[in-house]
């Protein structure tokens, strides 16, 4: 079967969140959303471990089941151990397959950070010390490196990641089946570097409130339980991913946001890496990492499917705009407005679902359900016919579906670039 999954999520018990992240909420977004297997997030926190055990029932397969969804226990934990002479900030996704495991798991955790002090909890431990540690209490356990090549926290990032992720896990590195891309990386960009060939490239949402689960999403084939789940990443057994267009991310592109000042790798290079109008040293972005570890072309071509494939039979994905942000640009309005609410609870109520309005719907139903500017978004964005201002240094970029643009925007290329 082929199943959607989104496996980084937070409760509200992680700082910077929305107070409207519990069980019941999500299992209903889920179903608006179209997603069929979520992680049950922050096994960590003790408050929210209660109420895991108090709302899921478990199915006896790894997974555990709330009005008709499926969740899988996951956790994401801050990697705060110095390695290589630098002190290391590295943000990592662990699964266990059982709450026993998962207390297990905060048992050892406990003597090295405050559990209760944040759902994203901080744990004086390595990556490699953290994969040891989840394998001796249960070896089923895994870990996946989260939104890898972000600045800061991501393991590929400029301000405290690794150039390699066998540097960075050692001989835990058997033990890591995928990566996260995060918001500013696509999986065609993580073609390019060698080490990943046999690692799952996944994508989902990091939502901090409930409307944004889903914005990446991967879908995977196999059987829906822990351990299909497992193969499934360990012989990317997967049908596609749903991504972001990567330049829409935060760190897209190098740049000084005091400044203003945003740079593509070329750009970067001529400058030496400080800012054109300040002279500070620049927030080197995702694109520029890529730029530097990337060790070949992606290999990748966009189809008239929209979806993007790679010569050598890697998973491929498409990029995609949440369903709200199309109907709004599409009629003019701010997103929050009821209009757009309107509109959006029409599509899914019509077509099941926001990935099937987004993804699968024939037009002509968007049409029906939502007007014909709509449905043309909805086209284009399919299409990839879409303007992007990449974003830098903290600030999201933007599309735009018709055009308004700075000069700065760009009728996107037809093919993730470097250039
Ligand atoms: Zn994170
Ligand atoms: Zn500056």
């Amino acid at each position: 079967m082929v199943y959607a999954a989104d496996l980084h999520l937070h409760s509200h018990f992680a700082r910077g969140t929305s107070g409207k992240l519990t069980f019941d909420n999500m299992a209903a977004w889920a179903k608006l959303k179209g997603i069929d297997l979520l992680a049950s997030p922050d096994f960590t926190h003790p408050a929210w471990f209660e109420e895991t055990r108090r709302k899921l029932r478990e199915r006896g397969d790894g997974t555990y089941e709330l009005n008709g969804v499926r969740f899988v226990l996951g956790a994401e934990i801050n990697c705060a151990g110095g390695q290589g002479g630098r002190n290391r900030r590295v943000h990592v996704l662990a699964f266990a397959p059982s709450l026993d495991a998962a207390a297990g798991i905060n048992s050892a955790l406990e003597p090295r950070g405050a559990l209760h002090a944040d759902g994203r909890p901080t744990i004086r431990a390595t990556p490699r010390e953290l994969v040891h540690l989840l394998l001796d209490v249960d070896p089923r356990c895994f870990v996946i490196p989260a939104h890898a090549w972000t600045p800061w926290f991501g393991v590929y990032g400029s301000k405290s990641g690794f150039d390699s992720l066998e540097e960075c896990f050692g001989d835990a590195w058997e033990r890591v089946p995928a990566i996260e891309t995060g918001l500013s990386s696509d999986p065609a960009m993580n073609w390019r570097v060698p080490e990943l060939d046999d690692r799952a490239i996944v994508s989902f949402s990091d939502a901090h409130s409930l409307p944004k689960m889903g914005r990446e999403l991967t879908y995977f084939r196999g059987g829906l339980d822990y351990d299909g789940l497992l193969d499934s990443l360990r012989t990317q057994n997967i049908a596609h991913t749903v991504e972001f267009f990567p330049e829409e991310g935060k760190y897209h592109h190098s740049g000084h946001r005091k400044c203003g000042v945003s740079l593509s790798p070329a750009e970067v290079s001529e400058g030496n890496g400080r800012c054109p109008k300040c002279g500070r040293a620049l927030t080197i972005g995702v694109l520029q990492r890529v730029h530097d570890l990337g060790r070949r072309d992606a290999g990748a071509r966009r189809g008239d499917d929209g979806f993007t494939r790679s010569d050598n039979g890697r998973p491929p994905f498409r990029s995609m705009v949440a369903l709200e942000l199309i109907i709004a640009e599409s009629l003019g309005v701010g997103v929050k407005t009821k209009k757009v609410r309107t509109a959006y609870e029409t599509l899914v109520s019509m077509l099941g679902s926001e990935m099937s309005a987004l993804m699968e719907a024939p037009i002509a139903d968007i049409e029906a359900a939502a007007g014909d500017r709509v449905a043309e978004g909805v086209d284009r964005v399919r299409k990839g016919r879409v303007q992007v201002v990449p974003g830098f240094d903290g600030q999201y970029g933007t599309v735009r579906i018709w055009g308004g643009h700075s000069p700065r925007g760009q009728e996107r290329s037809p093919l993730p670039t470097d250039h």
